[in-house]
């Protein structure tokens, strides 16, 4: 086993972030129940392990979309809005029926940036987490789209899932979505582009090179996962990118083999999560 990846046996507390991608049957885009049940089991394992759990799933607004018949994106903030209402709450019904399938109690917990930015809602939402963990509850963490609009939302939950790794102190963050990891290069336009499998530090050339791949998948491109990493680095959490196409992947990585792309923290003793929202040094 790779030196790096030992740490990650030894991990206590992670959040997993799954994207949409992820979670729905690309042709149709309609909720894949196969890969879900899977997840939840893994996760529910990944428990049993004796590692608490923080999901950070994505997918409110193409299930609602798909329930209310809606072709194509949501043209106006209202319809995306209604949207993400009924399928937040069909996939919360779906997330939590799993869940009770391995006795495993799941919460929501649906934020904005202004639950952060406001130090009253952010230490309530720090306490809350902290006991559902207490608890042994897993907590299903999603942007709350039905009110949030441009000023105070995330945006992505490629942010937000590393804004409540530092939140909730967590040591490893989980990034699932459809690539496997940093290339050196965008691997659909270069042959010879090649997994990078550690990354001691995300400096200024990592993030230069992050912002040439293209992406097409879910709301964050790879800029955007590597603004991720350096939240959840500076806070004290490693972070790994991995493909979400089967989640068995998630044993993989908490057995240390060597799968998707692992960043190393850097505990940043002036780390305040402030700067890197109202300021986006993350993205710099
Ligand atoms: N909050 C959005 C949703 O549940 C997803 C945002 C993202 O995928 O980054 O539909």
């Amino acid at each position: 086993m790779r030196k790096e990846r030992e740490r990650l046996l030894k991990k206590k507390r992670i959040v997993v972030k799954v994207g949409t991608s992820s979670l729905v049957h690309t042709k149709t885009g309609y909720i894949n129940l196969t890969k879900l049940e899977k997840l939840v089991r893994v996760l529910t394992d990944i428990k049993n392990r004796g590692i608490e759990v923080v999901l950070v799933s994505s997918g409110a607004i193409g299930v609602g979309r798909k329930a209310l018949g809606i072709q194509g994106k949501p043209d106006t903030l209202a319809k995306k809005q209604a949207c993400a209402a009924v399928g937040q709450g069909q996939l919360m019904m779906i997330y939590q029926k799993l869940f009770a399938e391995y006795g495993q109690i799941s919460a929501q917990v649906l934020m904005t940036k202004t639950t952060i930015l406001k130090t009253l809602n952010r230490t309530n939402a720090e306490n809350t987490f902290e006991e559902l963990l207490k608890m042994g509850v897993i907590p299903i963490v999603n942007e709350n789209d039905t009110v949030s609009t441009e000023e105070i939302e995330f945006g992505d939950n490629d942010n937000l899932s590393a804004v409540v790794a530092a939140l909730v102190h967590a040591d490893l963050l989980i990034l699932l979505s459809d690539i496997d990891g940093l290339y050196t290069d965008d691997p659909n336009q270069n042959k010879d582009a090649t997994l990078i499998p550690v990354v001691n530090e995300i400096d200024a050339t990592l993030v230069k090179m992050a912002k040439g791949v293209s992406s097409d998948f879910g709301t964050g491109g790879m800029a955007t996962k590597i603004g991720a990493g350096r939240i959840a680095n500076d806070s004290g959490a490693d972070m790994v990118i991995a493909n979400g196409a089967d989640f068995g992947i998630l044993n993989e990585i908490m057995d240390g083999k060597e799968v998707g792309t692992l960043f190393l923290a850097h505990k940043n003793p002036d780390f305040n999560m402030m700067d890197y929202i109202e300021k986006k040094t993350y993205l710099q």
